[in-house]
């Protein structure tokens, strides 16, 4: 049974957020869960990218879903004993009705959801989707070619994606609720800083905490970029409103499973 409350509240090790074969994860869940084991982590939980309405080479397809839940299940009977695995998935938000919210997702015997944005809408024709996470070279060449260069249709409409999906549901935990800062800081400098950005991180988190979901705080980028997701300047918010928060790697590498995670856990602590 999935409890985050419980996983939160004690000191066990804990990642809810791992990339696998089932998508783009850079090793087999057995490999994951060997790791996990080997460093300590005493709840695992499995979060493929979700099948998904659009193009993507990163999201599992719908025919694998199934062996999805058969390898959970051979790795519970197999591990059990030594360490709590739970089968959940990152769920895309493409659009109203096409999200975690669908009745496919929300019939899916899944232990929890995490809800994430990762494609907006071309500026100049809605029913594109394109991918604006990943590597920055990718943005840039993107920001051109669908959004006409403009980065304040492309963060505005991040946030009222990840608005919407909040609105509709069907997921515990919000992924990466500022991802959009990492790509919209390298191509627009201090654009984080700007009050009309800081608004839309602000409304957002009143509306998780209005929908009382969990926030995610994603520790993929500490090591390299040294930035978490929400930002280490929302920190102090989260403890203000006493936010109910999970801190996971958001890992496609084994090695990673815990990277990032104690540093933000030790940031979160004294601010
Ligand atoms: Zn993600
Ligand atoms: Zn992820």
């Amino acid at each position: 049974m999935f409890d985050y409350k419980k996983i939160t509240q004690s000191t066990d090790l804990y990642n809810l957020h791992t990339h696998t074969q089932f998508c783009d994860g850079h090793a087999t869940m057995r490999e994951f869960v060997a790791e996990a084991i080997a460093q300590g982590i005493t709840h695992l939980g499995f979060t493929p990218h979700s099948p998904i309405s659009v193009e993507s080479p990163c999201n599992m397809t719908l025919d694998s879903v199934p062996a999805y839940f058969d390898e959970m299940e051979q790795l519970r009977h197999d591990y059990g004993d030594c360490i709590n695995l739970y089968t959940a998935m990152e769920i895309d938000y493409v659009g109203v009705g096409d999200g975690p919210a669908s009745d496919y997702f929300r019939k899916l015997p899944l232990d929890y959801r995490i809800g994430s944005v990762h494609f907006i809408p071309a500026i100049d024709d809605p029913s594109t989707m394109v991918d604006i996470d990943g590597k920055f070279q990718d943005f840039k060449v993107r920001m051109g070619k669908y959004f006409n260069g403009d980065i304040e249709y492309v963060v505005k409409m991040f946030y009222s994606q990840m608005m919407a999906m909040v609105e509709e549901g069907g997921f515990d935990i919000v992924g990466h609720m500022d991802k959009i800062g990492f790509n919209a800081s390298q191509y627009s400098e201090n654009i984080e800083e700007e009050p009309w950005y800081d608004k839309l991180v602000i409304d957002l988190f009143e509306n998780i905490m209005d929908h009382q979901l969990i926030i995610e705080i994603n520790t993929k980028a500490w090591l390299q970029r040294n930035r978490f997701y929400p930002n280490l300047k929302y920190f102090g918010m989260l403890k203000r409103f006493n936010a109910p928060v999970v801190v996971n790697s958001d890992t496609h590498y084994p090695t990673l499973i815990n990277s990032g995670r104690m540093e933000a856990i030790k940031l979160l602590n004294v601010l």
